[in-house]
């Protein structure tokens, strides 16, 4: 018997964030992050239902400022009258605690409090302006998010750890301190959260670092040494390919080691482009690991000097833009379609096969072939399509097999 490749999921406590749970063997949630002024609660609630409609299962905005906490409520509003309930995380830093205290409805409205240790406040007034985010989240029942970032470490923590290391017979590095004090700032804050009051089912930690190897040494050490589920997420992972590579990079070593109990990928969009591109890669991420299943999986060649034209590959991309459009409703009308294959494929050298293996593909005449695009349909070939139409009888043909096979439960089956 072949081997499962993926290790068990890391046990943890659930977490309930308004409908969603988070950890406790739930699968493996996706979130993500506006970039909206949240003080424009137009804009950010069209970008809430965007990113959840993409996908998102939680969506984090920044409460930066008191025109941010005031507008919330009426974010949470908007979402809600266009018919969705996804979870609103508020992510604080410096003035969460006045913010909370003079805007309770912004409080009220917010699923989850994000809290990063490193940015509370400094001094004395760090463990002051903790407790009292702390003490929010009692009143309101709200779970929190203690989300240690690298490049806002705790810098009073780091610096006494410096000062201890100093004295040691033999000094650690640098980057073993700093490991040390990530670690540190988070368990020991969310230890600090329970002495306070939280219970230990309302907190979820995070540990975010730039450096995959670093991210991935920080999050296997946090595993070991917590219950409590954790967010990955590679941080500042930068644009187009870079970011998404090294995100899938970090995020899938630790995720086939049981490791992460809901994501979130950090790209930086490219000017004018869509911030759901981080959702639809989170998604890909657990997709192509098996973990879940969003969308049917699309699967097409690279394509080579048989392939006769670039009609291939704008097949291709019209199967696949097809698929994802058809898939809000088809989540709710046919339920288990996001697990169907679609193949399609450039010639005859691995069209026919990898056709047969999908649930429905296409094999298109590559370059010196006879111009016709033979169909398979669970292992069949069914009908040759030729001509100009091939690829919207290609798509009339696949809505006929999700039609035929995928049904609503109330539903009788087509012939
Ligand atoms: S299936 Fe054909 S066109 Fe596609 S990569 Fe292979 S040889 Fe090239």
């Amino acid at each position: 018997m072949l081997q499962p490749v993926l290790a068990p999921r890391r046990k943890t406590v659930a977490v309930k964030i308004g409908s969603v749970t988070v950890g406790g063997g739930a699968p493996v949630v996706v979130q993500s992050m506006t970039n909206t002024d949240t003080a424009d609660p137009v804009r950010t609630a069209i970008q809430v239902a965007e990113l959840a409609r993409a996908g998102s299962e939680i969506v984090r905005l920044t409460v930066n400022t008191e025109e941010a906490a005031a507008a919330v409520t009426e974010i949470r509003e908007r979402v809600e009258a266009m018919g969705l309930d996804v979870p609103l995380i508020g992510d604080f830093h410096f003035n969460g605690h006045k913010l909370l205290s003079k805007y309770p409805a912004c409080a009220e409205a917010l699923s989850k409090f994000r809290i990063n240790p490193g940015n509370v406040g400094r001094g004395k007034k760090r463990d002051e302006q903790f407790a009292q985010m702390i003490e929010f989240a009692c009143r309101y029942d709200k779970p929190v998010r203690i989300g240690v970032n690298w490049g806002s470490l705790d810098q009073d923590l780091l610096a006494r750890k410096l000062d201890a290391n100093a004295k040691r017979p033999e000094p650690k590095s640098l980057e073993e301190i700093t490991h040390d004090a990530l670690l540190e700032s988070a368990l020991s804050s969310a230890h600090r959260a329970e002495v306070l009051g939280l219970a230990h089912d309302r907190i979820i930690l995070s540990c975010k670092i730039s450096a995959v190897q670093d991210l991935i040494r920080a999050y296997r050490d946090l595993a070991e040494r917590c219950d409590y589920p954790l967010h990955l997420g590679l941080t500042e992972a930068g644009m187009g390919t870079k970011g998404i590579v090294a995100s899938t990079a970090a995020l899938s070593v630790l995720l086939a080691e049981g490791i992460g109990d809901t994501i979130r990928i950090s790209l930086t969009p490219e000017p004018g482009g869509e911030r759901t591109q981080e959702v639809r890669v989170a998604q890909e991420i657990l997709q192509s690991l098996g973990m879940r299943s969003f969308t049917p999986r699309v699967i097409a060649c690279p394509g080579c000097g048989r392939t006769s034209s670039d009609y291939f590959q704008h097949l291709a991309a019209e199967i696949q833009e097809f698929l994802v459009a058809q898939m809000p409703v088809w989540r709710k009308t046919h339920p288990g379609v996001e697990e169907m294959s679609v193949a399609v494929m450039g010639c005859v050298v691995n069209g026919p096969g990898e056709s047969r293996n999908a649930n429905i593909g296409i094999s298109l005449p590559g370059s010196g072939e006879t111009p016709v695009a033979p169909v398979y349909v669970n292992g069949e070939k069914t009908v040759t399509l030729k001509g100009d139409g091939i690829a919207e009888e290609f798509k009339a043909l696949v809505t006929d097999y999700v039609q035929r096979h995928y049904r609503q439960e109330d539903q009788p089956a087509s012939a």
